[in-house]
């Protein structure tokens, strides 16, 4: 953005800098299939759904083996990646790997291990790249106001950060969704703002870990899928949040809702409603911040959306039925 710009306009933006909407984060679109190079033990193979993945982005992996399998984890820079079969003896597993928003851009290698049921090892390595997210930069200049919370205010957003943290760190080993994730909100087939950096005077601030729909106050919002309420409450930043564990070390975050309708504990089933849009927190105006953590992972949500979406056609002749929706 130019200086010119900025000034002309700065009065709007800031006011739309202080919140979570603003200007289009670009949405890449999701390949389907692509062979990576790897190497795997016979019998095995492995497919991503894209040979790269952007900062931010999430790949789908399949794993195929000749002989019924009994486990199979996945292990990429230090974090599981999350692996699942539609039943027991399955032959195919699948994997999700979310690639965090501000992880350095490289090669990173993925390897997959796992078991027979007759007791046979399998493995498989591939290397996965990330690509740089290219994502939009604004930069305000703001009244000290506006930027700089209180030290009250800083250590209850500090505190807040850290109990996001320690719920992110806790995996529930089983998998609590079935079929596709939603997107929250009727009516809603994009967002907004993921990715998206603020530099306000200057000082760069976090990238945008979620993505903004836009909604009036009031409107519904869904559970993506099922899974079970771990934080229900108001913060700081994000206002009255919901966050939903579907297993596996996938969360989703609802944020700035008017009204949280569920408490912490709930099991909900895909399409609960979990509250209503609103404009609280750190807002001017309503709209649902929907995050999505992979593993510990930022991941835009919207890609959990179209490769669950491309993955269950595939294998819609295996799938004995899923949850209804509410
Ligand atoms: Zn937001």
């Amino acid at each position: 953005m130019t200086l010119r710009a900025s000034t002309a306009a700065g009065k709007r933006q800031v006011r739309f800098a202080l919140v979570c909407v603003a200007a289009m984060a670009a949405l890449l679109p999701v390949r389907t299939t692509a062979k990576v190079a790897n190497t795997c033990s016979p019998g095995t193979t492995l497919r991503l759904s894209a040979p790269a993945a952007i900062q931010g982005g999430l790949l789908l992996i399949d794993l195929k083996s000749t002989k019924p399998l009994a486990e199979v984890q996945g292990e990429w820079e230090g974090r599981i990646v999350p692996f699942w079969g539609d039943s027991t003896g399955d032959r195919r597993h699948k994997g999700l790997l979310g690639v965090d928003l501000e992880k350095a851009p490289g090669e990173y290698e993925l390897r997959v291990t796992g078991q027979t049921e007759s007791g046979e090892k399998i493995s498989c390595r591939a290397m996965v790249r990330v690509r740089k997210g290219q994502y939009a930069t604004e930069k305000l200049q703001v009244g000290k106001q506006f930027v700089e919370p209180s030290p009250e205010q800083i250590k209850r957003a500090d505190e807040e950060r850290q109990k996001l943290r320690d719920i992110f760190d806790r995996v529930t080993p089983e998998r609590l969704w079935d079929g596709k994730f939603r997107i929250p909100l009727d009516g809603v087939t994009t967002g907004t703002n993921f990715g998206k950096r603020r530099i306000l005077n200057g000082v760069p601030g976090s990238p945008h870990g979620g993505t903004d729909l836009r909604a009036v106050t009031g409107t519904p919002v869904y559970a993506a899928q099922r899974g079970k309420v771990v934080l229900a409450e108001a913060l700081f930043f994000a206002g009255n949040a919901v966050v939903v564990d579907h297993g596996l070390g996938i969360y989703t975050f609802y944020g700035h809702l008017s009204e949280i309708g569920v408490k912490v504990g709930d099991a909900v089933e895909t399409g609960a409603v979990l509250g209503k849009v609103g404009a609280t927190g750190r807002v001017t105006g309503p709209h649902l911040h929907w995050g999505l953590t992979v593993e510990k992972a930022r991941v835009n949500p919207l890609l959990l959306v179209e490769l669950l979406d491309n993955a269950s056609e595939e294998t819609t002749e295996k799938k004995p039925s899923k949850p209804g929706t509410k």
